[in-house]
């Protein structure tokens, strides 16, 4: 029986290794999701036969109850509210750990097995905490701006050393609960003290991040209570977050620790005075413009996902390409509000994947661009990156739209993007700025064509 446990356990580790190989690409991210999905519905199922269970009827009222839950919140979640969610589970992942790690409690446990404890508690509590305060910044439930103060580090670096001691003391003295509890306690009020410094803008990265976290707080919690799948997925988690955190941050051209520790958000503008004057341009404009253009750049950002214009930017594609032009679509590696935002928006409107070039392909071929549409883009346009020394985001990569003959620019108003930073795009001479909603802007020059 043993040894049928473990083979099961090994199918689904293979299933979800497989899973997440074909997530890499949008042709296969669907069955992947499916391959982990039935490699995860083994794990469960052989995970309640092996753990010698007496009675199900809380654990089937748990799978009913987190069933339902789980099910309709991610059936009426919006695309654009979707890394709140992703925090949320997270932070959930990282309770759940928690109270596993809790449960494996026992006086007869060995020192390592008291460590893995205390790690899925202390990792889970920190987890846990830090995923609300993301969640609430990026659903601004909370405010956005980083929470600094005097003597911050010193405060945290005492929680830490407060948390190692009190750890330290429990593993010695597992009989006495006193310091569990204060390692409790200590662990989830560092989630918080972690995050609130950070911004808003930053908030994907460390959600990614804390995704990581929850991933090792359920490995930890696989050794505690000696469950091989949970070690592997946990690892999984594990890893896979710290890679994407690394890649968000290469995109921006900043460090994991200048994104923890910076408080980048406090400080507003760029400082410099910008130069120029914003041209407007109508609908029946733009259409002329776009009537006569051999190449056109389509450059979608985070104001495409609100106003949920994918569909009618595909219609756009295919008048356009039917009149002569050669249509492509340049992705910036953080454009939207989650890696791969733009990417999945795109593949929902029927997209041909390979018109998605990446920011290295697009670049180079900007100059001979005849119209580059930004689409709700804003800071992964901003030329500032390149330009403005003294920007919070000089020095990250960005598509440099400003370099095409004519930069439609379609958004609602002059607002900032989500780093809150002035855009010198739009004050540019080959500049047009096309004001409104981006899917009825669209919609509009649709109709001209038809
Ligand atoms: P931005 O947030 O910079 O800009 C979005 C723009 O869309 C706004 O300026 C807004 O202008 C416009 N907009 C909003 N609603 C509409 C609408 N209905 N119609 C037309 N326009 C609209 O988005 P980007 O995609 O350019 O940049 C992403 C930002 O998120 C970057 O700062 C990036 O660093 C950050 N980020 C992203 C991550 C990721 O994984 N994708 C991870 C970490 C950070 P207006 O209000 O005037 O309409």
């Amino acid at each position: 029986m043993d040894t049928l446990i473990q083979f099961a356990y090994v199918v689904s580790a293979g299933l979800f290794i497989f899973g997440l190989k074909m997530l890499g690409s949008p042709a296969t991210a669907r069955r992947g999701n499916m391959v982990s999905s039935i490699g995860m519905l083994i794990a469960v199922v052989v995970a309640l036969l092996d753990q010698g269970i007496v009675d199900y009827t809380y654990i089937v009222g748990g799978i009913i109850a987190g069933g339902i839950v789980g099910g309709s919140a991610a059936r009426l979640v919006k695309m654009t509210s979707m890394p709140e969610m992703v925090a949320l589970f997270n932070g959930f992942g990282g309770m759940a750990s928690l109270l596993v790690g809790w449960a494996a409690l026992s006086p007869m446990a060995s020192t390592f097995t008291m460590i893995t404890i205390v790690l899925s508690i202390l990792i889970g509590g920190l987890t846990f905490t830090g995923s609300l305060i993301a969640y609430g910044k990026l659903s601004e439930v909370i405010d956005g701006k980083p929470v600094m103060f005097a003597g911050q580090q010193i405060v945290n670096s005492l929680i830490v050393l407060g948390v190692i001691g009190s750890a330290f003391m429990f593993v010695q003295n597992p009989t006495d609960p006193t310091y569990l509890y204060i390692v409790v306690g200590l662990a989830l009020l560092f989630g918080i003290m972690a995050v609130i410094p950070i911004g808003g803008a930053d908030m994907p990265v460390v959600i990614s991040l804390l995704n990581s976290y929850s991933g090792l707080a359920a490995c930890a919690a696989g050794f505690a209570i000696n469950n091989n799948i949970l070690i592997v997925a946990g690892s999984l988690v594990g890893a896979s977050g710290i890679i994407l955190t690394q890649i968000m941050c290469k995109a921006m051209n900043r460090s994991l620790s200048n994104v923890l520790f910076s408080g980048f958000g406090s400080a507003g503008g760029g400082g410099e005075k910008i130069e120029g004057e914003v041209k407007p341009i109508s609908v029946e404009d733009a259409y002329y413009v776009l009537e006569a253009a051999t190449t056109v750049a389509v450059i979608p950002g985070y104001g495409m996902a609100v106003a949920q214009a994918q569909h009618v930017v595909k219609e756009l594609q295919l008048e356009l390409e039917s009149n002569g032009c050669e249509v492509v679509y340049g992705i910036h590696p953080v454009a939207g509000r989650m890696p791969g935002h733009m990417n999945v928006l795109l593949a929902e409107a029927d997209v041909p994947y390979d018109l998605l070039l990446e920011m290295d392909e697009i670049n180079p071929r900007m100059e001979t661009v005849d119209v580059a549409i930004v689409i709700g883009a804003n800071d992964v346009v901003n030329p500032a990156a390149r330009e403005v020394e003294s920007s919070p985001i000089y020095g990250m990569p960005v598509i440099n739209v400003d370099m095409a003959r004519t930069v439609f620019v379609l958004k609602r108003s002059m607002a900032s993007g989500f780093a809150g930073i002035d855009n010198p795009l739009f004050f540019k001479d080959n500049t047009r700025m096309l004001f409104g909603d981006a899917k009825e802007s669209i919609g509009g020059l649709v109709k001209e064509f038809g």
